[in-house]
């Protein structure tokens, strides 16, 4: 692909993480000549957030990602951007001082949703801190660990405390685990198979309150069906909210992210680009619905467009219209999604069966396919992610 390229003296990239580091590399090898600043709050280099609850439960460190030793003294290291002030281009940060920008790309992800009042032993995930704080935790043994909600980070903990011989509870709103993400199909799936590795679950049903001992720890959680689970650590993995508080007032467009064309500009801006979980943008492979996708390629991919797209220019920039893609392990099944399932009207099983453990569903709507789900059968989430690029219908899947 052929980038044309516009002159700008500095560019700012906020947030320090997957999309931000992939900005930077983007930059590099456009042999950008400018200035680049990257802001970042994290302490640590950039690293991977899907080993958080994975391998790094087990003991696994390294998390790094491959490319951020060559940040250097581009990265100003855990400092934050608290104000965004486009008239005057300029970046406020906590300590109080500014960065001035010709181009800015946003890439300041996500944070966990949080239950009020929360007391000590129960946990959110999304950091090193937290990964390494709730693997001290699994750690010492407690058993009894509720798990909050049933996406994939549930999942995957409730998965590695099983691993651990530790007794699993699943406490999730809808009928059968990550159903919207999944389809009832697989979901239904899922849900046994929760169930053959010793988790109990308990659908339907949502987090209302703690119980708490002497010392504020927790004991239990009250959930809507009007029980009280005993729990001796609680993981609540209940989605994410994009990272946009320090945008209010700058004038851009925020609505569950910030809303970006289908370029990654942010509405009405030439010098701001988005990138990752935190981007709202039409997908014209969907006829243009606002997505925000909060999978690892996305923010892989995004990055790096995003940038090469500030440094183009609003008229010479590319669409991103990348298919989403996921994937996850839960009790050693690879669980994959590709496109946007929720859209579907019309599901089929195209390959395998869901009662043998390995299988594919394709999605439809209006008989055009729009996602993919396999359960340990990948090279039928290919057969099936190429025809949903190639505009293929359901009917043409054999
Ligand atoms: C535990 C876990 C497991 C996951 N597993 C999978 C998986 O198996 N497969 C998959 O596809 N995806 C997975 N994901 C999702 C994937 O990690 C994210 O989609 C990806 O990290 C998004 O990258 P990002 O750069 O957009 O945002 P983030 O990774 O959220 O990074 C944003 C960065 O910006 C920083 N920041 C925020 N605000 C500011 C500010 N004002 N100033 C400066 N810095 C700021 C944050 O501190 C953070 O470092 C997982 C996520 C988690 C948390």
């Amino acid at each position: 692909m052929v980038w044309l390229m516009r002159k700008l003296g500095t560019i700012a990239i906020v947030g320090a993480s997957l999309a931000g580091l992939r900005a930077f590399q983007a930059l590099r090898r456009a042999e950008f000549d400018g200035t680049i600043t990257l802001v970042g709050a994290e302490k640590y280099l950039p690293y991977n957030r899907p080993p958080l609850s994975k391998s790094m439960l087990k003991g696994d460190d390294e998390v790094t990602l491959p490319g951020a030793e060559e940040l250097g003294d581009h990265w100003l290291k855990g400092r934050q951007a608290v104000r965004l002030d486009t008239a005057d281009r300029r970046l406020i940060l906590d300590d109080g001082s500014e960065i001035h920008y010709d181009g800015l790309v946003i890439a300041t992800g996500a944070r966990p949703r949080h239950l009020p009042d929360t007391p000590e032993g129960v946990h959110t995930l999304r950091t090193i801190e937290d990964s390494l704080a709730l693997r001290g935790e699994l750690a010492a043994g407690h058993d009894n660990v509720v798990v909050i909600g049933g996406g994939f980070i549930g999942g995957e903990v409730a998965s590695t405390a099983r691993s651990l011989g530790l007794g699993v509870t699943l406490v999730d709103a809808s009928p059968h685990p990550m159903r919207n993400a999944l389809g009832t199909e697989t979901a239904r799936w899922l849900a046994g198979h929760h169930r053959d590795h010793g988790v109990e679950l308990v659908s339907q049903a949502r987090a209302t309150g703690f119980d708490v001992d002497a010392n504020g720890r927790v004991t239990g959680v009250r959930v809507s069906d009007g029980r009280t689970l005993p729990a001796g650590l609680v993981v609540a993995g209940m989605g994410v909210v994009p990272n946009t508080d320090w945008l209010e007032g700058s004038g851009l467009t925020l609505s569950d992210g910030v809303v970006c064309d289908e370029r990654l500009f942010a509405v009405g801006r030439e010098d701001v680009v988005a990138a990752g979980d935190v981007v709202r943008w039409p997908h014209s492979r969907y006829d243009g619905a606002l997505v925000r996708v909060e999978h690892w390629s996305n923010a892989n991919d995004q990055g790096a467009v995003a940038a090469l797209n500030l440094l183009a220019g609003p008229e010479n920039a590319k669409p991103f219209a990348d298919l989403p893609s996921f994937a996850t392990h839960v009790h050693g099944a690879r669980i994959q999604t590709a496109g946007l399932p929720h859209l579907a009207d019309e599901t089929r099983v195209v390959a395998g069966d869901p009662g043998e453990g390995h299988f594919a569903v394709a999605f439809a709507k209006d008989g055009t396919l729009v996602g993919a789900v396999a359960v340990n059968a990948p090279k039928d989430l290919i057969r099936v992610k190429r025809a949903i690029v190639a505009g293929d219908r359901l009917d043409s899947l054999s």
